[in-house]
């Protein structure tokens, strides 16, 4: 199948950043959310990262135009109706991610395929409430999308091979590279990494350290670009606590427990840089 109109559900920063990238890629995005002031806000992000790049001299204004002009946005997800492909990039959470699938499931044509960007959950369960778990798979891209070249493909207990080679190869005319992993609880990028993070966090709620003392020794020791806790508060402590309560309840496993001290900290408000508070203060 040659994808020409792919659409995205959620203008969130994951989402207006995929969109940005297929735009650029010259496919037809339509970018879909909840309210026009949200897909509105996605739009403007798009618009602020060409702009940058426009002054970098990376892009011409012409070019910067012809991405834009191949946004559409919308509110109605009945939009997605003639779309050859769809990536769901919406709020981590099973039960609204399952009702997008269900809902695209039946007003999608036949041959659609269905992608998540989800960072953790099971792509297995999200194909299970359709009637084409053949056509679903997970396709996690990195935050800052624009930036990031890896793309995590996921592939579901039924998802097929052509389904799979469309994703690499649409991966691949996005700039990204493209890397196949099966679906276990936070597949890899997050069963390494959110590991590595709660860890750090049992540092400083063990006093063994300070964050910044922490981020330092990762940084100037393990040659990290920036420490494990600076890390979190930029994914959001949230994330980081919802990802690793699934990973403790995907493997059933005490090694995957959640520090008391992030509970505490998401308890309070303390989400990270989104927030103004985590383990710094943005404010
Ligand atoms: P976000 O909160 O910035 O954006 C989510 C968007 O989804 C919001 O604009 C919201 O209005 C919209 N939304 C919620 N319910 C909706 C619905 N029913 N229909 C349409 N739109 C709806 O979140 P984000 O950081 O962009 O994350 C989105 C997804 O990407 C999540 O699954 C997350 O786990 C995953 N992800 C996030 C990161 C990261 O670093 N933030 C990295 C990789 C993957």
């Amino acid at each position: 199948m040659n994808v020409q109109k792919f659409m995205v559900i959620g203008a969130g920063q994951m989402g207006s950043g995929i969109a940005q990238v297929a735009a650029q890629a010259g496919l037809q995005v339509v970018l879909h959310d909840v309210k026009p002031e949200f897909t509105q806000r996605g739009l403007q992000t798009i618009a602020k990262n060409l702009s940058r790049n426009v002054e970098k001299g990376k892009l011409s204004e012409a070019e910067k135009q012809a991405v834009l002009d191949r946004i559409a946005l919308s509110n109605d997800l009945g939009n997605a109706h003639d779309v050859d492909f769809v990536v769901e990039a919406v709020t981590e959470n099973m039960a609204v991610k399952t009702e997008i699938f269900k809902q695209l499931d039946d007003i999608c044509p036949a041959h659609t395929v269905l992608a998540s960007n989800t960072s953790s959950l099971p792509i297995t369960e999200i194909a299970a409430v359709t009637k084409r778990p053949a056509q679903v798979i997970g396709m996690h891209f990195m935050n800052p999308v624009p930036v990031m070249k890896l793309v995590e493909v996921i592939r579901g207990l039924q998802t097929s091979d052509e389904v799979y080679n469309l994703v690499d190869d649409l991966a691949k005319q996005m700039g990204k590279v493209p890397v196949s992993v099966n679906d276990f609880p936070g597949f890899i990028s997050n069963r390494v990494l959110m590991p590595m993070i709660n860890e750090a966090i049992y540092c400083v709620y063990e006093g063994v350290a300070t964050p910044e003392a922490v981020d330092e020794i990762m940084k100037l020791g393990m040659n990290h670009p920036m420490g494990p806790l600076t890390l979190a508060d930029f994914i959001g402590l949230d994330t980081c606590l919802y990802i690793m309560e699934v990973l403790h309840e995907g493997f059933g496993d005490s090694k995957y427990r959640p520090c008391p001290l992030l509970r505490k900290y998401v308890k309070a408000g303390w989400l990270g840089k989104k927030s103004g508070r985590g383990f710094y203060s943005y404010e």
